[in-house]
């Protein structure tokens, strides 16, 4: 297996890590060209979404990355990259990528003191790992997108089909799980 990892800004080199600790062959993807390579799926970091959405745009991406994502390619976005996917951004006056059926709300905890650490269920799965860095929250998930986790009454993860996304930093962590789901995801 082989996964791109979007690397613009943020902590991609965090997620090659854990992916490679899984056994996954991963590369960096920072222009067009990368694109075209073979992958069975999408890693979208956690960073700024609105600087990595800049950048996608200088370098013609965002509509290749669109139709790779509408052709089924599975795609995890974490934090900023759960922002990439989501069709509305409540606090923000366009959406980026916008290919997942959730509404987001960006900086969701306050800008830096809202930045926390707690233990919660993800897709099940009890006391996995969680860090926030000024974090999004899903507010709203439209029909066909299964909430994943919720923390103090705000959903945190939700999946649609083969898009993946997390408001924390599975990445930031020792906690594989996250990262078993999504490999998991993949294979099915
Ligand atoms: N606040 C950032 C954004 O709006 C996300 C923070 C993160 O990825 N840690 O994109």
């Amino acid at each position: 297996m082989r996964i791109g990892v979007l690397a613009l800004q943020g902590a991609f080199i965090e997620h090659q890590k854990m992916l490679e600790k899984l056994g996954v062959e991963t590369f960096e993807i920072r222009n067009l060209p990368d694109l075209n390579q073979a992958m069975d799926a999408l890693v979208l970091p956690g960073g700024e979404s609105t600087v990595m959405y800049k950048i996608m745009k200088d370098q013609l991406m965002v509509e290749p990355i669109k139709n790779l994502i509408a052709g089924g390619l599975p795609v995890m976005g974490t934090c900023a990259g759960l922002l990439l996917l989501a069709k509305n951004i409540h606090n923000w006056e366009y959406p980026f990528l916008g290919t997942m059926a959730i509404t987001a709300k960006k900086n969701a905890y306050g800008k830096q003191l809202g930045s926390f650490r707690t233990k919660a269920t993800f897709a099940g799965i009890n006391d996995v790992e969680f860090v926030f860095i000024r974090a999004p929250y899903i507010e709203m998930v439209d029909e066909g997108v299964e909430v994943l986790s919720v923390v103090d009454g705000k959903i945190v993860a939700a999946r649609q089909g083969k898009q993946l996304a997390t408001a924390f930093h599975p990445e930031l962590t020792d906690d594989l799980t996250v990262h078993k789901y999504f490999l998991n995801m993949i294979k099915k």
